[in-house]
């Protein structure tokens, strides 16, 4: 998925900074439609955190920390980043082990443990 596209379709720009608050890796504001990512991010964080703040612009999130807002986006950004293919492809390799599934499909652990959320929940239904 190529994240750099759909920020074009979005008409959100991204730009890589030092200058983040040392608690976030990356921040989406609104009203310049504009993603920043911290500068020298390994590319597990950058493609997770990358499309953790295309999820707040797909949503239009002008306010930050809400908990409903961040995971409403881990989730969307699970979705994007994780097809049941490749997660299944990637789980016949290393078996039920998030962080070494996490490592083959190019995101960090977190990412696979929403995504491991959703898609139980769907199964339970
Ligand atoms: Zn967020």
């Amino acid at each position: 998925m190529d994240l750099d596209k759909i920020a074009e379709l979005f008409g959100v720009r991204v730009a890589e900074t030092k200058d983040l608050h040392p608690d976030h890796h990356g921040m989406y504001i609104h009203h310049r439609r504009l993603i920043l990512l911290r500068a020298g991010l390994d590319g597990w964080n950058y493609r997770s955190i990358f499309a953790h703040e295309l999820a707040h612009a797909f949503y239009r999130d002008e306010v930050h920390g809400d908990t409903r807002a961040e995971k409403r986006a881990n989730q969307w950004a699970a979705q994007l980043l994780i097809s049941k293919d490749e997660y299944r492809a990637a789980e016949l390799l290393h078996g039920p082990h998030p962080g070494a599934i996490a490592h083959e499909l190019g995101v960090t652990p977190d990412v696979v443990k929403t995504w491991c959320d959703i898609f139980m929940r769907a199964t339970i239904r």
